[in-house]
Parts: structure tokens; sequence; C-alpha cells
């Protein structure tokens, strides 16, 4: 359940550095209200830094960051959440101690009550919630404390989604409820921005995909393309290339290098 309409999210030049690390180089990607835009790469790829820095944990160095048109680099977290930027981290950090009533209610802080509208489209998505309802997070089981974490963001009614590997060590039965679930959150409107090692869920879900490679965007495309694409498919799917293959089908120019942990000559993103 959402106020309005999902948000467009714009990334500009955004550099952003941990100390002497450039974590991120300067990237530039786009999701439009209502769009599912994954993004993918190898571990260290600067996958978390981006999602972290669109929710406002981290400030970008160089670049800015618009929702619908407005400046919002350099807002905290706790502010976004009230212009509609809700975060589900990579881990789920749903608080162990308090039930998954107590869970839901914090995610309906900035509200001060609990609305029972939002309360019962979260139950309805997450059945399972329901039925532990006043059972400690700590004591759910991994799957469970994903949904809790995801129906959790929802009661602050987001209009941008932002999901940091939500299918990591779930069983693939686990997965594949979560994936339905981030559809069907995604067709009421809410735009959603997802982290996934998945490349081939990932990329089945989402409207369009962008790849990393240490700090850089270097490829992208809508999400069937990149599917289709040969050196997505080498370095994500653990596919062999074809002796004969040149450029892929996906959105892609001028080679860069390749690193022993990503996608090697991926192209130049538009
Ligand atoms: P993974 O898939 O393994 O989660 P990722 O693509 O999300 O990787 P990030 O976690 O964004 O990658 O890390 C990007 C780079 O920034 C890495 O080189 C990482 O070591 C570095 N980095 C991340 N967090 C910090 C930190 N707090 N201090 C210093 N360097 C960091």
């Amino acid at each position: 359940m959402t106020d309005k309409a999902g948000a467009d999210l714009d990334v500009a030049e955004v550099e952003v550095r941990y100390g002497a690390i450039r974590a991120l180089k300067g990237i530039s990607f786009h999701a439009g209200a209502g769009e599912i835009v994954a993004l993918l790469g190898a571990n260290g790829a600067g996958k978390t830094t981006t999602q972290k820095t669109v929710s406002g944990m981290l400030r970008p160095t160089l670049g800015g960051i618009t929702l619908d048109g407005n400046r919002i680099d350099g807002i905290p977290a706790h502010e976004l959440i009230s212009r509609g930027v809700c975060h589900v981290p990579e881990g789920r950090h749903v608080f162990p101690r308090m039930t998954v009533e107590e869970n839901l209610e914090i995610g309906a802080f900035r509200f001060r009550h609990t609305d029972q509208g939002d309360l019962d489209h979260v139950l309805g998505l997450f059945p399972l919630l329901k039925e532990r309802y006043q059972q400690q997070a700590g004591t759910l089981s991994g799957g469970e404390q994903q949904m809790l974490a995801i129906g959790r963001a929802l009661m602050g009614r987001p209009r941008l989604l932002l999901l940091d590997e939500p299918s990591m060590g779930l069983a693939p039965i686990i997965v594949a409820q979560i994936f339905t679930i981030i559809r069907e959150i995604n067709s009421s409107g809410v735009t959603v921005l997802l982290v996934e090692q998945n490349a081939v869920q990932a990329l089945s879900l989402a409207d369009r995909g962008y790849v990393l490679e240490t700090g850089e965007i270097v490829l992208s495309g809508t999400g069937a393309e990149l599917l289709a694409d040969d050196r997505v498919r080498a370095a994500y799917l653990g596919e062999e290339l074809a002796e004969s293959s040149g450029a892929g089908s996906a959105t892609g120019g001028s080679a860069t290098g390749g690193s022993s942990t990503g996608p090697d000559d991926l192209g130049e993103p538009h």
C-alpha cells in the first residue's frame, strides 16, 4: 500500500570513497517510476555501496542523486524514509528480541501509529508472518526473517524500495516466493532497486539492469537483453562463451578491462 506511485530515481556521476578506496568511480544509472532495476556484479563491485548511498547511509564525494527531480544526496537515511525511500539491507537486520508485530510497528514509525490497512496488506502478502505474529523475530527461520524485513519496509509505504540480496542463503522454494512477492510489490507501483547474486532470477524479473565492476557500470540493458548477453552469461551464469561470439546483444560498446572477479571485456553502458 503506497501513498503515491513509485518514485523516479536518477544517479549521476556518483563517486563514493571509503578513505583512500574509491568504491564507486562516478556511476550513473536510472530507475524510472514503477520499474524494477537490477544491479549485478561480482563481490566487491560496489552494489551494496550503491544502495547505501541511495538510501542516505553514505554520502557521495562527487555527483548527485535525484528523486522525482529533487536532490537527495546528503540527506540522511532517517529523513529519506519519510520521502518513501525504504532499504532492506543485506543480512535482514530484524530486531531479534522483538516480536513480529513489534518489528512491523517499527516500520510504521514515521506515521506515529500503525495503519490497519497497511498491516492487512503486509500480512496478506506474507501470511506466514500472521501465523508467527507474537514470535520473537530472532527465532524465525532465515526466510521468515527476510519476509519480515521486507514487510517492515512496506509498513513505511515505500515509493522506492531498495533490496540488497533478498535471496541470500535461502532455500530455492523460499527464493521463488520472495521473487514472486517482489513482483507483487512492484505491481502496486513501487519502484524497486534490486541487488542480487542470483542473476537469472533478478534479470527475469527486472525491466532493466546494470552490471557493476570494481566501482564502474560496464554494461546495461533490459533484463531480457542482459539475460541473453554472452558476456553476462559467461560471467554470472557460468556458461562458456562460444568461440565465434562477438559483441553481445545488450547495450554496450567499447571494451573495458576485465578483472579476475568480474566479466571480461564488457562494453560501456549508454
Ligand atoms: P558483495 O557482493 O560482496 O556484497 P558489493 O558489490 O556489494 O559486494 P561493496 O560492499 O559495495 O561491494 O564494496 C565495494 C568496495 O568497497 C569493496 O572493495 C569493499 O572492500 C569496499 N568497502 C565496502 N565497505 C567498506 C568500508 N566500510 N570500509 C572500507 N572499504 C569498504
